[in-house]
């Protein structure tokens, strides 16, 4: 087959290979949707894809239980061209070729790109654009600059390969949309199973070129790929250095004077006191005659913080989640549903701000609790015990608090990107 380049320039489409669980980032979250500055590493991935003026359409293969998360994510932050989110296959290979499929007609060039390379930048994926549509196929790559050896499963240097033929190749790697959707289909019919595109576009008997890549192009992979994600960003805004680091999983505070996106929620809960059940508030156990009667723990205070929170995000509220009719919840410490929610506003490129909650009951006193409280919902919200406020009031004797009848929360809650 002979690729000349036409006299126009080309129609692209983006696949992103977004199926990976994030086992090595020890994050309960697939890596993809982990927040890198406030946004999905998905999202980031996605927004430059579309940026760049050829690109008529991006397509996510990911694995069918992520593909909701995903939508979550991309109606919330539309694309400047349409996002569709198709099931991957069995390895990452089978999840492109669905992809490929998914792309409309009059599209020219592939372009296949990891999902947690959400740095490389507008140069890089135009190289290999224009690679491709001039020679049909081709991929960033950089010379290696160390030593490579090759070495034996026992731990000793087989093999020292001159390195000047030895590069690192990243994505996205580019195709004539026809010559890879060819030769996908030629490999999954004849059971080769290459290590990226390219190989099996080469071993379909295309040449595939090399173009310059950038360091910078980094895959997300470690937690030290995050760091280093996040330095970078912070160099690209301008903004420098390491002061920006946050503590631990890295959620730095929110940054009022940047002048970011904010939004903000409120959450209101209401349980009836009964006999015969613990008291649980805030993650926290009281001592006290009564407990609350609910499906779960009934743990209005944070029950009350997870609507505020959802709220502030539009991802409507904890029922919606975390249904009553669902026996999966029944009797559900909510501190796990805290998480859950704090996972889904993250997922959505929100980061939470600052909590501030109140409890309405006549008995027992809060204040002795209040702090723990407080501890808890910082935990899971990983944000300072300082952006977090628990508070109590009777109602005077008045309405059903003030008789005794149950306990309600309120809460509010700012979150941004
Ligand atoms: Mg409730």
């Amino acid at each position: 087959m002979i690729l000349s380049k036409e006299n126009r320039t080309p129609r692209a489409a983006f696949v992103i290979a977004a199926g990976g669980t994030g086992t090595r980032m020890n994050a309960s979250v697939p890596k993809q949707f982990l927040a890198l500055d406030g946004k999905p590493i998905l999202l980031r991935t996605a927004e430059s894809c579309a940026a760049l003026e050829e690109v008529a359409q991006v397509v996510v293969a990911l694995p069918p239980e992520h593909i909701p998360q995903a939508e979550a994510v991309f109606s919330s932050h539309p694309l400047r061209v349409p996002v569709a989110c198709v099931p991957g296959g069995e390895n990452r290979q089978a999840s492109v070729r669905n992809g490929c499929r998914r792309v409309g007609p009059g599209v020219d060039v592939i372009l296949v790109h990891d999902a947690v390379r959400p740095l490389c930048p507008r140069e890089v994926m135009r190289r290999v654009l224009d690679a491709a549509w001039e020679k049909g196929a081709a991929v960033p790559g950089l010379p290696a600059t160390e030593t490579i050896q090759r070495v034996s499963r026992s731990g000793r240097v087989l093999k020292t390969p001159p390195r000047e033929e030895l590069y690192a190749i990243q994505t996205p790697q580019a195709f004539h949309a026809k010559l890879l959707a060819e030769a996908l289909d030629r490999a999954a019919r004849e059971g080769f199973l290459g290590t990226d595109e390219s190989s099996v576009v080469r071993w379909a008997g295309h040449p595939v070129a090399v173009v310059e890549g950038a360091p910078e192009n980094i895959k997300i992979t470690r937690p030290l790929d995050m760091r280093l994600a996040r330095l970078l960003l912070q160099a690209r805004a301008g903004r420098g250095g390491a002061s920006g680091e946050g503590p631990g999983d890295g959620q730095g505070e929110v940054d009022m004077a940047a002048g970011g996106d904010w939004r903000i929620g409120q959450g209101l809960d209401y349980h009836r006191f009964v006999e015969g059940r613990k008291l649980i508030l805030g993650g926290v156990e009281i001592p006290f005659e009564k407990g609350l009667d609910g499906h779960s723990d009934a743990d209005a205070l944070l029950h009350a913080v997870c609507d505020a929170l959802l709220g502030a995000a539009a991802l409507g509220d904890i029922g919606r989640h975390f249904p009553d009719t669902d026996p999966a919840w029944r009797g559900r410490d909510s501190m796990f549903f805290l998480k859950a929610v704090r996972e889904k506003v993250e997922a959505a490129g929100w980061r939470v701000g600052n909590v501030d909650a109140t409890l309405l009951l006549q008995r027992p006193k809060i204040a002795p609790h209040a702090e723990a409280m407080r501890r808890n919902i910082a935990g899971a919200l990983g944000i300072d015990m300082r952006a977090v406020s628990v508070k109590a009031t009777t109602t005077e004797g008045m309405n059903a608090e003030g008789r005794g009848e149950g306990v309600s929360a309120q809460a509010v809650a700012l979150i941004c990107r």
